[in-house]
């Protein structure tokens, strides 16, 4: 897959799933697995709020952690979108994004694949629209209030036209990375007054959602902390690891294009360990981690 040519442009297709592993090898899994999201409502604990090496003024649990005794928690849940699949039979791999709500409003986490008909159709990919995927939550597009990329990828960011309403919040890393390899797939959602929120690192995006920087898929990759009900965050990884397999315990020999900068990965797999995420949600792979 990865030999072709995009046809939409002349150069190699960037492709998150070209190269993905075979899930096949990540079924006997550990007994922390499930195969199946999980609603969260989360009442945070401060207590346990700074455990990790995130940075405190950017904690997902910032609030809870400023937040004085008897006052109420922040509320969060997660939902899985399903937004498409790969080619391949029995060995397609899903695309999932997620909505994220929050008293007031949702967020999405990434916008699963896009581009014309033609190129999905060329590549058989299976796509859902976000519209469809939305309604299957009972949501439409007006009801998310912001986009999180965690990074710039076809099958990330393809649909980000759904939600011109939206503020885009991206990495400015990603951005300059997309903007430099992938002109054409930016010009996808590089639409007239799209509203980007270009973020330089770990950063607080509405109380107990946050990002932070991970490196190493892409030079501009970012992850997604929810505050979780048990004291720990939910993770949405994107593609910092495609399948339980990269996250947990070791992943061995990487996939190729897993890591675009091998220690960069390497690094920023280690540090999301080290948060000690409650639950772990990939976009590419059905079970969800429990930590
Ligand atoms: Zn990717």
């Amino acid at each position: 897959m990865s030999s072709r040519s995009c046809p939409r442009t002349s150069t190699a297709w960037q492709t998150c799933y070209s190269s993905l592993p075979d899930t096949r090898t990540t079924r006997s899994a550990p007994r922390m697995w499930c195969g199946a999201p999980r609603p969260v409502e989360a009442n945070v604990d401060a207590s346990r709020a700074h455990r990790g090496n995130i940075n405190p003024e950017n904690c997902p649990k910032a609030p809870a952690c400023r937040r004085g005794k008897g006052q109420q928690a922040v509320s969060l849940e997660v939902k899985r979108l399903h937004l498409g699949a790969t080619p391949g039979g029995a060995d397609a791999w899903p695309v999932h994004g997620f909505v994220v709500t929050y008293p007031g409003g949702a967020a999405l986490v990434d916008t699963g694949v896009g581009g014309p008909p033609d190129v999905i159709r060329d590549w058989e990919v299976v796509n859902i629209t976000a519209a469809d995927a939305l309604a299957g939550l009972g949501l439409v597009p007006g009801d998310i209030d912001l986009v999180i990329n965690t990074h710039l990828h076809f099958d990330h960011c393809g649909q980000n036209a759904v939600f011109k309403h939206a503020a885009f919040y991206v990495q400015r890393a990603e951005l300059d990375r997309c903007r430099r390899e992938s002109p054409t797939i930016y010009d996808w959602f590089d639409f007239q007054n799209a509203s980007f929120e270009l973020l330089d690192g770990d950063a607080g995006i509405r109380p107990g959602l946050s990002v932070i920087a991970t490196p190493g898929h892409t030079s501009g990759h970012q992850s997604v902390l929810v505050a979780g009900e048990d004291g720990a965050p939910d993770l949405l990884i994107g593609d910092a690891a495609y399948t339980p397999r990269q996250y947990w315990p070791e992943p061995g020999q990487l996939p190729p294009g897993q890591a675009a900068d091998e220690d960069a990965w390497h690094a920023s797999v280690t540090r999301l360990r080290a948060l000690r995420p409650g639950r772990v949600h990939f976009c590419h792979h059905t079970d969800v981690v429990h930590g």
